[in-house]
């Protein structure tokens, strides 16, 4: 018996409003997932909005998804408020250029707004309110690893429970981006890079992941993993088909099966780590109960390419032997971020982004012609936490490897 709670695991194939009212219900309905709903409550959907584009990139949280749960929560009695701090920044404007822009709002001059999924085909509108609180609050944590104070979005201290409702993506930083780092989402766009300068080393800053999930305790974790996104994401990859929606009440076991499905594990997923590390996690998938599938096989997707390995791999065991191995696999795989000329706009977004002010904008051809500007970085000061190729909005902002790490990566894929 798993001590981990149990997963859903459904396929579902397209984004058809019938097909994923059909997942989304048998998914929830094998964890018993909406038993802690009651008449009356104010449940908040903490969705993936990192940036403001359109459903079809796969970046974020897909709106007819979202759709079918709010209507789930409706039917029981519930409110319905649905938020997330994107990156950039976190005020009324910006924020809500970005649920337009991910087809969440059609806006009204009056206020934030009632969400109206479209393209659903239905023509039916609900009645959800997309958050337009945005205070901020301070917190302590004494049992955080990392975060023991930390500023968040307030929106989250108004309503009585948190579904958090993440997209399946490869991460630069992280390796994977899903229910645990969805949670990232909780802290205002413009702090971020601050967090991470207070926390360059990736286990410091999977710590963080955890600690979020562990202050704010989601009662619910539901994954988009229809079309998730592989290769430079969260952003910037490219589009994958997988063909599942997920669901539990815990996000680690389910980040486990998620990693599962596009050839990750324990070491690939920094967050994971950690979590297994805390005891809150499991050491490989199967120490997880999976319902609704009877072999996870057999939702797999072969040959998903990943952000990058470069803190993956270690080797156990604390002989001098072992330890030169790692070194020279984390060298072979020492990423660093790396403009593509051809394809920057010199937007700046990169350089504003920038935790540790390593980005400085210089003459240069770029996209635009000969008169534009480029990003330069200061190596010295980077400390690779890969936000500008996060937000780089053209995609301009690559995971560069060196030659060796390119090689390995070509052999595992
Ligand atoms: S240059 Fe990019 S990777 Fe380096 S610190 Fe700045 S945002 Fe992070
Ligand atoms: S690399 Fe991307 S974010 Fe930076 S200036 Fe160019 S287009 Fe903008």
């Amino acid at each position: 018996m798993s001590d981990f709670m149990p997963v859903s695991l459904v396929k579902c194939e397209t984004y058809e409003y019938d097909e994923i009212r059909k997942a989304l219900c048998e998914s929830l309905s094998l964890i018993d997932g909406l038993s802690f709903v009651k008449p009356g409550m104010k449940v908040g959907i903490k969705a993936n909005l990192v940036t403001g584009i359109s459903p079809d990139k796969a970046v974020t949280t897909h709106p007819v998804l979202l759709k079918c749960l709010c209507e789930l929560l409706l039917e029981k009695g519930a409110s319905v408020v649905i938020g997330d701090s994107p990156g950039g920044l976190y005020t009324p404007a910006f924020v809500r250029g970005v649920y337009k822009n991910c087809a969440l709002l059609e806006l009204e001059s009056t206020s934030a707004g009632v969400f109206k999924s479209q393209g659903d085909g239905t023509g039916k509108e609900i009645s959800v309110t997309l958050n337009d609180d945005f205070s901020i609050k301070d917190a302590e944590f004494p049992e955080a690893v990392s975060l023991k104070s930390f500023i968040y979005t307030g929106w989250l201290d108004g309503v009585d429970a948190i579904i958090n409702f993440s997209k399946l993506k490869t991460h630069a930083m992280m390796g994977m981006s899903c229910a645990v780092k969805n949670m990232f989402g909780t802290i205002p766009g413009t702090t971020k890079p601050e967090y991470h300068m207070r926390f360059p080393e990736e286990k410091a800053f999977a710590n963080v992941m955890v600690d979020l999930n562990e202050f704010f305790k989601p009662v619910l974790y539901v994954v988009d993993a229809i079309d998730g996104m592989e290769g430079n994401g969260p952003t910037a990859g490219e589009k994958r088909h997988i063909g599942s929606i997920l669901s539990s009440k815990k996000p680690y076991a389910l980040d486990m099966v998620c990693a599962d499905l596009i050839g990750m594990g324990l070491k690939d997923v920094q967050t994971l780590l950690v979590a297994n590390e805390r005891g809150l996690g499991p050491a490989s998938v199967e120490e997880v109960e999976v319902l609704g599938q009877a072999s996870l096989a057999d939702a797999r997707v072969p040959d998903f390419k990943r952000a990058t390995i470069h803190q993956s791999i270690t080797f156990e065991g604390g002989s001098l032997f072992n330890t030169i191995k790692s070194m020279g696999v984390k060298a072979a795989y020492n990423t660093k971020p790396l403009v593509k000329k051809t394809e920057c706009i010199g937007c700046k977004k990169c350089f504003e982004t920038c935790p540790a002010k390593a980005i400085t904008m210089v003459p240069g051809k770029n996209k635009t012609g000969s008169k534009g500007q480029l990003p330069s970085i200061d190596r010295s000061k980077c400390i690779k936490c890969f936000c500008c190729q996060e937000f780089c909005p053209v995609g301009a902002m690559k995971v560069h490897y060196n030659l060796l790490g390119r090689l390995l990566n070509n052999l595992q894929s």
